[in-house]
C-alpha cells in the first residue's frame, strides 16, 4: 500500500471528468487500497480518484470514528434524490474550509464495489450527502464551486498563499 499524493485546489487536474471502469481487476483494487490508506492518513471522510491525479471512475468513503466501516463505490450513480439540506462540507482538496452546501437528504445510489458486483444502497444524511460530494468531484466538480465566485477568489487567494509558504519552507 502507498499514500498517495492529494491535488490541492486550484490543481486544474482537479477539473477532470472520470472514466468508467471496465474491469475490477487487481490494479483497480491496489488503486482502492491506496486511497483508503490516503484518506485514513488525511483524516478524510471520502476521496475520490479525481484527487489523487487518476481519470478511474470511483471513491472510497469511511464515515465511522473508528475507521472501522470503509465503503468504495466503482462506476457511481445516483438513481434518485429526495429531499434538500444546507450543511457544511469540508473537502482534503480545499484544506481549512468549510462552508454550507445545499445537497439531497435522501438518495439512491448504484454501482460496483471492490470485487467488482452490482450494489445498490439507499442513504440518508451524513453518507448521503458524503456520496454526492465524492460524485460531484468524479465530474471534475468541487463543493466549493456552489458557493459565490466572490468567495470562491478569496479561497482561492488563501490557498495559494498558503502554497506559496509551503514551499518556502
Ligand atoms: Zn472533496
Amino acid at each position: 500500500m502507498a499514500i498517495l499524493e492529494i491535488l490541492r485546489y486550484p490543481d486544474s487536474r482537479l477539473r477532470n471528468r472520470a472514466k468508467p471502469v471496465e474491469q475490477v481487476d487487481t490494479k483497480i483494487r491496489q488503486l482502492v487500497d491506496d486511497m483508503f490508506e490516503t484518506m485514513y492518513d488525511a483524516s478524510g471522510l471520502g476521496l475520490a480518484a479525481t484527487q489523487v491525479n487518476s481519470t478511474k471512475r470511483l471513491f472510497v468513503l469511511d464515515i465511522s470514528e473508528q475507521h472501522d466501516d470503509p465503503l468504495c463505490l466503482i462506476n457511481p450513480e445516483i438513481i434518485s434524490k429526495e429531499g434538500e439540506e444546507r450543511e457544511d462540507e469540508g473537502c482534503l482538496s480545499v484544506p481549512g474550509v468549510y462552508e454550507p452546501v445545499k445537497r439531497a437528504t435522501h438518495i439512491r445510489v448504484r454501482a460496483l464495489d471492490r470485487d467488482g458486483n452490482p450494489i445498490e444502497l439507499d442513504l440518508e444524511g451524513l453518507p448521503a450527502v458524503c456520496v454526492q460530494h465524492e460524485i460531484d468531484h468524479l465530474d471534475g466538480k468541487l463543493f466549493i464551486d456552489y458557493l459565490s465566485s466572490l468567495k470562491r477568489a478569496r479561497i482561492r487567494k488563501k490557498l495559494e498563499k498558503e502554497a506559496r509558504q509551503a514551499d518556502d519552507e
